[in-house]
């Protein structure tokens, strides 16, 4: 029986309320309005930022509404469409995007950035563009996490917020491509602008540290320093291309001294994939004084790092990224075709494939370090 243009009723991991662990619930999903699709969502990744939304909120975080669905790191297959959609038809293959790009705004016709602005409020306060969500539970609205909510087996999202792919992709896989990857692999590749025989470091190596250290290998460093406080994960970084990693526990002196030492001057990249403005500051002081580039990728939205102006005025810069800095409506396709001719790798970093009503134990094989990404099928 066609499900177009009916509520569909599905399960959802519905967070009620912050610090508090997800609850398998019945949730109905609503057609898709005007510019809307309704997906079927075939797997997901589990993000760190999923979890600091989850227990950082009014933290580390800003205030976000709940009773929400999480996740943003997903692929799934398109089930209907809303009036005037142009792009998308039901059965396509498809990765939704935290960040729009509506190809209209003053920033989707500048090459210098990724950052559509199309419902941005909005989404961020977890509804679409008419100002409601889509999907209900108790007869109560659910906001949507970043637009999106992919830890539902439904979920509906503006078309400027959708990516079609090619159809012969693994979803289970290429569902990394929704953040993580994405955007270590970008903040090197895309924003640091990482250059042939230079010297790299990466601070964390989860998913996002991971990609990262991918993208500097495949841009050609010679060297690329790995860098965390947990030791287990130097094994995967190697095979990821770190030439060396560090542990900051293992040395009497910073981090950044040691990188110094450790390269004669500092290195030319840095790439924070913590979250802790710390290491944010210590990343910054690792790179060489008159030309390094620090870009940070971890995410805090109401902490401040320290910057000693001398840091800056002799040379350094300091960006950010967001999803790798590069429009993903564009480039990911890019990316799952490096994917499928065995250029880019992701079925490293799955350490996990769990079925939904696992995601607790998800965010907790996250948390203690023990997976990279666990995918979670639906
Ligand atoms: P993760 O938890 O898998 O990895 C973080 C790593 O940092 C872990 O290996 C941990 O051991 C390590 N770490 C913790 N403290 C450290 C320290 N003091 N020094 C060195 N290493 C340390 O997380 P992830 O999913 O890879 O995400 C990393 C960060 O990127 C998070 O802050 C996340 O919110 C952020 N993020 C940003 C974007 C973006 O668009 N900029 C997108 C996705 C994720
Ligand atoms: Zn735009
Ligand atoms: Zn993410």
């Amino acid at each position: 029986m066609s499900t177009i243009g009916q509520v569909i009723k599905c399960k959802a991991a519905v967070a009620w309320e912050r610090g508090k662990p997800l609850c398998i619930e019945d949730v109905d999903v609503a057609p898709p309005k005007v510019h809307e699709v309704r997906i079927k969502i075939i797997a997901t990744g589990v993000c760190h930022t999923d979890w600091e939304y989850l227990y950082e909120t009014e933290k580390g975080m800003k205030f976000r509404p709940f009773p929400l669905v999480l996740g943003h790191e997903a692929a799934g297959v398109v089930e209907s469409v809303g009036p005037e959609v142009t792009k998308f038809s039901p059965g396509d293959k498809v990765i939704p995007l935290f960040l729009p790009q509506c190809g209209e705004c003053k920033r989707c016709q500048c090459p210098k950035t990724n950052h559509c602005r199309k419902n941005w409020e909005n989404t961020q306060m977890g509804v679409l563009a008419d100002g409601t969500s889509r999907i209900s539970c108790k007869r109560q609205q659910v906001f949507q996490f970043l637009g999106v909510s992919s830890f539902s087996e439904y979920t509906v999202v503006p078309d400027t917020s959708l990516a079609k792919i090619r159809s012969d992709a693994p979803l289970d896989k290429v569902c990394l491509l929704g953040c993580g990857v994405s955007t270590g692999y970008g903040a090197a590749v895309n924003t640091a602008k990482v250059e042939k025989d230079s010297l790299c470091a990466v601070f964390g190596l989860g998913a996002v540290g991971l990609a990262a250290v991918m993208g500097c290998q495949v841009a050609g460093a010679k060297r690329i320093i790995g860098v965390d406080i947990n030791p287990d994960k130097f094994e995967k970084a190697k095979a990821f291309g770190a030439t060396e990693c560090v542990n900051p526990r293992d040395h009497s002196k910073s981090i950044q001294e040691v990188l110094v030492a450790m390269t004669d001057g500092g290195v030319d990249y840095a790439l924070e994939c913590v979250g802790s403005p710390d290491v944010m500051s210590a990343a910054l002081e690792s790179t060489a004084d008159a030309w390094g580039t620090c870009v940070i990728a971890g995410w805090t939205e109401t902490e401040e790092m320290k910057v000693k102006v001398l840091k800056i005025l002799m040379g350094r810069t300091l960006k950010g990224t967001y999803f790798g800095g590069e429009p993903k409506m564009r480039s990911i396709n890019k990316l799952v075709d490096d994917y499928m001719n065995k250029k880019l790798k992701l079925d490293e970093f799955v350490s996990y494939s769990l079925p939904l009503d696992q995601i607790n134990v998800a965010f907790g094989l996250l948390k203690s370090g023990k997976s990279i990404r666990t995918v979670i099928n639906l």
